[in-house]
């Protein structure tokens, strides 16, 4: 290196990690030194200029955080957003993972000072707001719910479900290739869009392990279509002795007058279902969760399978899931039973106060694999499309929803406190595509 060579000017990594920025930092040592190596980099593949070396390292101190992921407002009108982590949790399930954050007595009777058994609050609170159940399970997700069932039930022998069941539920996951995985046969039975009761009853023989019943949650056959329903094909099973579990996927505890065809736990059980199996953060409104719900001699059977231990919920989502049930009305629910009207008075205000935006009508959605194709009426505020690439990149990020050449802003699933910080990442957004 020449004494001309401007490499010679990149600050030292001494030099940077000496800084009281850099000391103060919340960022871990192995972090920091990771950003001082790469800006080092950068400036010696002549992509930094050294002499700003330092105000970069400075910048991204101050830009980063120990975790990436950053907030996002969700304003596409869909409410259970799977790639926004699908339901934000309630303020009271947010104190209590807070609260269980720290040492707590998850499997401690602080009363006696012995051992007690981990999940048994989310237990009770989950048998408290579903009275059909006898017993209930709480894992790690549905996927592990229905893994746990299958491979109790039926261990290598065979689940009979049907063909019109057999469903992909997003980023290539499907139900199927699940199920074989953990050993057991599908026997599909039917056709795509007919199943009758004499599929079933054909298909059943020594090897059978269990019924099952799956809710197609993100789709819909139409037309000429049959599926045996619950009390029907309970019967069926009750005659042979066989377990019948209903994967519900969405997670209705009770039925929602608001959304009349999604299925949900108590009716599941009333018709005869044996176990049933859903989801914590889609309707729900909780924590990422697989829940098992119903006969009690089934329940302990999964929760003494070897599989539950990997499969067990951590102290977070067992006391964001507690905290759920027993707290008031979840953001989900709100966002589900949003009035209209109201919706359309914060879109107004919205639109507003940037300077007058059209205000449509617009159609909320469940999402998350729920209620497919059943809209939720609602109001958006209709900006350019422009807007929505510098909306996702502001301050605080806006996810909208592009449609039709417009870039829509639904207000059902932001908190009415956070209409004020959309209104200010709106402005900014379109001051960025309008200078
Ligand atoms: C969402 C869903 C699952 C998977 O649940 P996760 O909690 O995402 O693991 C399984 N079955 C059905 C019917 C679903 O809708």
């Amino acid at each position: 290196m020449s004494e001309a060579d401007p490499r010679r000017l990149i600050p030292r990594t001494d030099h940077l990690l000496g800084m009281p920025q850099a000391r103060e930092t919340e960022l871990g040592a192995d972090a920091v030194r990771a950003l001082v190596h790469d800006l080092q980099e950068r400036a010696r593949a002549g992509e930094l200029p050294p002499e700003d070396v330092e105000a970069a390292f400075l910048a991204a101190l101050a830009d980063r955080r120990p975790s990436s992921l950053r907030p996002v407002l969700n304003a596409t009108g869909v409410v259970v957003h799977t790639n926004l982590g699908r339901a934000p949790l309630s303020d009271a399930a947010v104190d209590a993972v807070v609260a269980a954050s720290r040492y707590v007595d998850i499997e401690l009777d602080l009363a006696t000072g012995t051992r007690s058994r981990r999940g048994v609050a989310a237990r009770a609170a989950l048998l408290d707001a579903c009275p059909a159940a006898e017993d209930a399970l709480v894992v790690n997700n549905g996927a592990a719910a229905l893994s746990l069932a299958t491979t109790t039930l039926a261990g290598s022998g065979d689940v009979i479900v049907s063909r019109g069941e057999l469903i992909e539920i997003g980023a290539g996951f499907r139900l199927t290739d699940l199920i074989i995985s953990t050993g057991a046969r599908l026997r599909e039975v039917g056709t795509t869009n007919r199943t009758h009761l004499a599929d079933y009853a054909d298909a059943i023989g020594p090897e059978t392990g269990c019924l099952l019943k799956v809710h197609p949650s993100n789709f819909r056959v139409e037309g000429f279509t049959a599926a045996v329903n619950l009390p029907v094909l309970s019967e069926v099973a009750a005659e042979h002795g066989l377990p019948l579990v209903a994967d519900l996927g969405s997670g209705l505890l009770r039925p929602d007058p608001a959304l009349p065809d999604e299925p949900d736990a108590a009716t599941a059980l009333a018709a005869g279902a044996d176990l049933v199996i859903m989801s914590g953060d889609k309707l729900l409104g909780g924590p990422q969760a697989g829940i098992v719900l119903g006969r009690a001699d089934l329940v302990q059977q999964l929760a003494r399978h070897p599989l539950a231990r990997a499969f067990r919920a951590d102290k977070l989502a067992l006391a964001a899931l507690e905290a759920t049930l027993n707290g008031g009305p979840t953001p989900v629910a709100r966002a589900l039973h949003a009035d209209p009207d109201e919706l359309r008075r914060r879109a107004e205000r919205i639109a507003a106060a940037v300077g007058g935006a059209p205000v449509v009508q617009h159609d909320g959605r469940v999402g998350g694999g729920g209620a497919p194709g059943f809209p939720l009426a609602g109001w958006a505020v209709s900006l350019p499309e422009e807007v929505a690439a510098p909306l996702r990149a502001g301050q605080s990020a806006v996810l909208a929803r592009v449609t039709d050449g417009a870039c829509l802003v639904d207000p059902r699933c932001v908190p009415p406190a956070e209409d004020d910080a959309l209104i200010r990442a709106l402005a900014a957004a379109l001051r960025a595509v309008r200078p």
